[in-house]
């Protein structure tokens, strides 16, 4: 006797999709939820205490998610596109990026690098991002494809440009500019601790699921920030039947003849013939009594609300500043040597982060006063702060002066002196490092894709006998399967996790 046909371990963004793919084909599904809240880093929240701002307090751009799971799943979404790709001040100046790409932002590459090759060089280079993106994005929500057949239809000098050397000799090879190769190559970085030079290739594989998301690698803005997504896909998978549980901790794992046994924290059990683990590899190993190298996260989030935008030192009006990705001090340069810091145990100096602001493409996640009053949301993602530079979670001192330090260069007031003060007057400014996503999602060691990306695809000879092989969602035990980011295309935002897990199921 069992409980469902299939028992979801951790109702994160993936869990979430495979349960409603699954109860909508009939099958009977729970999914068990540690937290008391469903998403897990798709999350949208009432950070700060009297402060009517719902924030995207983990994850916040989606670019990976597929329409067709948009519609299969009927969720009520709407992605927005921005009207600024990034913005990378330069001294007293800087480099602008509209979308879509106009004359202003022409001129602004020929003012930062004096010359008229470095957009040419820029625009050739997007160009093979696309017909790269434009191949492999389709497969997404298909069967894995053989790596064969994406370099037949990609043609061998761009995929091995792409996967074959390290993305930064491609880079340095394409670009002369230190700020232009450094806007290039932070997709490369983000939730992955490397140089870009790395032969093991992992910042390659990071690059490629930056780039290809729906064609076109464009990141959009959720509508009603992040806690929107999370909201559509548990009324899709509510509406379709699934049973959704929270404040549940899955504990111990255990096969029993034909089927798997899961048990919580509460002591109470559930019993099903398949299994999927939206939880880290390694949070299944140890259930699984099994002890795996943890992986390690490298990233800080700072969640702020501020009274007003701050001004910048180029005088650029910052609603076009912080309207698309920011960057600060990421370099190519500075990357490098952020990375070769924080290899020797030491935080980078200066902090190599992004900063956006949400609001300014969509004001809904602002109650009605705030937007009158002109106020803004405001997240920083900072790179190269590997989770072993941290004790323990909570308040970190040392990281909050070197991100101060590091943007207050391109600023021309201190930032702090916007932060908006919540109820109880303190600072609208939360800080997480790797042990504070660690203890908040249970993502081990705070790594963003529960570890290192793999390629979108499989080796020509790696065998795909079964359903789950072929989708990428295996491991090597029956009817036990992955269903988050640590499936083969799992990783960011992008359902893809669950999709494939929900279709292995139903091929089996
Ligand atoms: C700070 C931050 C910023 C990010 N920014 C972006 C971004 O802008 N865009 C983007 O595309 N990606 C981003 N990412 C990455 C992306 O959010 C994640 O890769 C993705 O959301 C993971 O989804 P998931 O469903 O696979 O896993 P998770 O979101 O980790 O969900 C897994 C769920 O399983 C639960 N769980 C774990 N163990 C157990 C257990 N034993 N029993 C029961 N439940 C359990 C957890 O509580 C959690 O709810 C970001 C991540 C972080 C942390």
């Amino acid at each position: 006797m069992t409980d469902a046909d299939v028992v979801i371990i951790g109702g994160g963004h993936n869990g979430l999709v495979a349960a409603s793919y699954l109860a909508r084909a009939g099958r009977s599904v729970v999914v068990l939820e540690a937290r008391g809240q469903l998403g897990g880093a798709v999350a949208g929240e009432r950070t700060f205490p009297g402060v009517d701002a719902r924030l995207s307090r983990f994850s916040y751009l989606v670019s990976l998610l597929p329409d067709k799971i948009i519609s299969d799943l009927d969720l009520d979404l709407e992605l927005r596109s921005r009207t600024v790709g990034s913005y990378t001040p330069v001294g007293d100046h800087g480099l602008l990026v509209e979308r879509p790409e106009g004359d202003a932002t022409r001129a602004s590459f020929a003012e930062i690098t004096g010359n008229e090759r470095e957009y040419g060089a820029w625009q050739r280079f997007h160009a093979d991002l696309e017909r790269f993106a434009s191949v492999v994005a389709p497969t997404l929500t298909e069967p894995l494809p053989q790596v064969g057949e994406i370099r037949r239809r990609v043609g061998d000098e761009l995929m091995d440009a792409l996967t074959a050397r390290p993305i930064g000799d491609l880079v340095t090879d394409r670009f002369a500019h230190d700020v232009v190769r450094g806007t290039v190559l932070t997709d490369a970085l983000i939730g992955t601790e490397a140089d870009v030079h790395d032969q093991s290739l992992v910042q390659n594989r990071c690059f490629v699921y930056h780039v290809i998301g729906r064609g076109t690698g464009e990141w959009r803005v959720p509508v009603g920030g992040m806690g929107a997504v999370a909201d559509a896909l548990v009324g899709s998978a509510s509406a379709a039947g699934a049973e959704l549980i929270t404040e549940v901790a899955v504990t111990e794992l255990s096969r029993e003849v034909d089927h798997w046994r899961a048990v919580t924290a509460d002591g109470r059990s559930w019993q099903a013939p398949v299994v999927l683990a939206n939880c880290a590899r390694w949070t299944l190993d140890r259930l699984l009594g099994k002890a795996t190298a943890k992986p390690a996260g490298n990233q800080i989030k700072i969640n702020m609300v501020l009274q007003r935008l701050p001004t910048l030192r180029s005088g650029l009006d910052p609603k076009i500043a912080f309207a698309g990705t920011l960057h600060v001090h990421q370099s190519y340069r500075e990357l490098r040597a952020a990375h070769q810091r924080a290899m020797s145990g030491q935080l980078p100096a200066p902090f190599p982060c992004e900063v956006y602001c949400h609001s300014l493409t969509d004001s809904s996640i602002l109650g009605p006063e705030l937007v009158k009053k002109g106020w803004h949301t405001l997240t920083l993602f900072g790179l190269h702060a590997p989770a072993n530079l941290f004790d323990e979670p909570g308040r970190s001192i040392a990281v909050e002066w070197a991100v101060k330090a590091s943007i207050k260069g391109f600023l021309a007031e201190p930032l702090y002196d916007c932060i908006a003060t919540d109820a109880n007057g303190d600072p609208c400014f939360e800080l997480m490092t790797p042990l504070d996503i660690e203890a908040e999602l249970g993502m081990p060691g705070g790594h963003i894709f529960h570890g290192d990306l793999s390629w979108p695809w499989r080796d020509d000879d790696q065998e795909a006998e079964t359903p789950a092989e072929r989708w990428g969602v295996a491991t090597e035990h029956p009817g036990l399967l992955l269903c988050g980011s640590s499936s083969r295309r799992g990783g960011a935002v992008s359902g893809l996790g669950g999709h494939s897990a929900a279709m292995a199921v139903l091929d089996s």
